[in-house]
């Protein structure tokens, strides 16, 4: 039997590292009833807390109740496919991840015809949600709820990959969240959302100290499968909690899923590539091109046997190039990163060489109306040829950076996990465009995507300080 929930001004579907932005924000005015619902688990219980706490970690391990697992096929020659996660709990991603809490650059938000989201317009936002310990310039906020600070005493490792790096000519960069208008190759300190050891995103800083308010209701372990629509109106949400079924309705629907499941859930209630849903059987409510321009960070992977640095963040420097590469010196590899041995081999230290503005684009498909059937993911980061040349030159500048005494291996091939825009913002005329500057869904009222999916690409640093902002920044669409 479907249990119907009462009426609310605002429903927001993933209390995720937008979401719980987006959430705040809109139930600050007591007067709008704002209902949150979240797939994964609260965070009550203290044990699951403490996991997305402790930033010297990523819950990601086998067995984690705190993430989402999907497949992707990573290459298509020879195809590669591996498992990916993304975060299901308060926070979403943002509070299970590495904790690299960096700003997209300023060429960044240089969308051509975007109205209101050049780097004059998102600064303030940028302000708005950080408390940065580190520097108090203007450019910096000091009262917003997330902490940022850059790691000072290094472990040798990255002491040593810091020395290389200016050797080889690269300068330092004092502040990676304030270096100017175009990208300054260097190497620089990460800023962190990590303060002695404790990882605060926007679930922690955001939503969580907002559960108080009596007109915000967060719903957990409630999985959204479909948006009703009246007509062309959104006016309600399907979903599945813990005692079944559960039937919402709401003036205004926000999906902030994440990249994966906002752009599954518009295909699941009908928003697509009129194609691929009627190949399906999905009746068609507005023809979009959902999940046909995804874009994410290729990255390959160099073991090294340089000493695993335990109770460590997970990178504390990076080095950026001109021709858009990040060389990354992690100081432990997945054993120590997640705390899960069950592999049961000893632990690699790698280098990542990520690509930061890939030409690639990756496609996200339907492959049945079951909402329990997981989309079809594909990065395609070999569709290419000149990423892929800049990926191998990456490797060898990795390489020449490493130590003489330190081995370094053959690179494989991986992802970054930054997976957006696949529901992009874009002008009227733009067929690319999934959604509009104001972050609506085109051709239809009441349904707005606020997280990364809405990204027209994938920034030049990781995504997750960007997608905090535009949380803070969209809230005020639909205000
Ligand atoms: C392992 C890992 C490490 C990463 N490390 C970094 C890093 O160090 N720095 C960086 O910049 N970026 C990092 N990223 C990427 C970054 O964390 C994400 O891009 C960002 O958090 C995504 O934010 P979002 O709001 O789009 O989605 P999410 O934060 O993923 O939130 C989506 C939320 O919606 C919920 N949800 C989804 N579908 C439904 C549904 N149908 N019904 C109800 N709820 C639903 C999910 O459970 C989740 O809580 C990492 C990602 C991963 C996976």
């Amino acid at each position: 039997m479907t249990t119907a929930v009462s009426h609310s001004d605002v429903l927001i579907v993933g209390a995720g590292s937008a979401g719980s932005v987006v959430a705040e924000r809109l139930s600050a005015d007591p007067s709008c009833a704002v209902t949150v619902i979240e797939a994964g688990p609260g965070l009550e219980d203290p044990g699951l807390l403490a996991q997305t706490t402790n930033g010297l970690q990523l819950p990601i391990g086998a067995g984690s109740p705190l993430v989402q697992r999907y497949e992707t096929r990573l290459t298509d020659r020879p195809v590669r496919l591996v498992p990916i996660v993304r975060g299901a709990t308060v926070g979403g991603s943002g509070a299970i991840n590495g904790g690299y809490f960096c700003r997209g650059l300023p060429r960044d938000f240089e969308w051509p015809a975007i109205a209101g989201w050049g780097w004059s317009d998102v600064i303030e936002h940028f302000r708005a949600i950080e408390t940065d310990l580190d520097f108090a310039s203007p450019a910096h906020g000091d009262k917003g709820p997330i902490k940022v600070r850059r790691t000072h005493e290094m472990t040798g490792a990255s002491e040593s990959f810091v020395s290389a790096a200016q050797r080889a000519g690269f300068p330092w960069i004092a502040d990676l969240n304030d270096c100017g208008p175009e990208l300054v190759s260097g190497v620089g300190a990460v800023p962190l959302n990590i303060v002695n050891g404790v990882r605060v995103g926007s679930g922690a800083g955001y939503l969580i100290p907002a559960l108080q308010r009596p007109n915000l209701t967060l719903l957990a372990q409630t999985r959204a499968s479909q948006v009703r629509f009246t007509a062309a109106a959104a006016v309600g949400v399907e979903a599945v909690g813990p005692q079944g079924p559960i039937s919402f309705t709401a003036d205004r629907i926000i999906l902030c899923g994440g990249a994966i499941q906002s752009a599954h859930l518009l295909m699941l209630s009908g928003i697509g590539d009129e194609a691929m849903l009627r190949a399906v059987g999905v009746p068609v409510v507005a023809p979009l091109p959902v999940g046909m321009f995804c874009s994410d960070h290729p990255e390959w992977v160099l073991p090294t046997d340089w000493t695993v640095a335990t109770g460590r963040p997970v990178l504390e420097v990076v080095l950026s190039t001109d021709d858009g590469l990040e060389i990354r010196p992690y100081t432990g590899g997945f054993v120590a990163m997640t705390g899960d041995g069950t592999a049961g081999h000893p632990d690699w230290p790698h280098i990542g060489v990520a690509l930061m503005q890939p030409r690639s684009r990756g496609r996200i498909t339907l492959l049945s109306p079951d909402p329990d059937v997981p989309p079809r993911i594909e990065h395609r980061y070999d569709s290419e040829p000149e990423d892929v040349a800049t990926l191998r030159r990456g490797a060898a500048l990795a390489r020449e950076l490493a130590s003489a005494a330190t081995y370094v291996g053959e690179p494989a091939w991986a992802t970054s996990q930054h997976l957006c825009a696949s529901a992009p913002m874009g002008a009227e005329a733009d067929p690319r465009a999934v959604v509009d500057h104001r972050c609506r869904v085109r051709g239809v009222e009441n349904l707005w995507v606020i997280d990364g999916s809405v990204l027209p690409e994938i920034t030049s640093r990781g995504p997750h300080a960007t997608i905090v902002m535009i949380g803070h920044r969209a809230a005020e669409f639909v205000r």
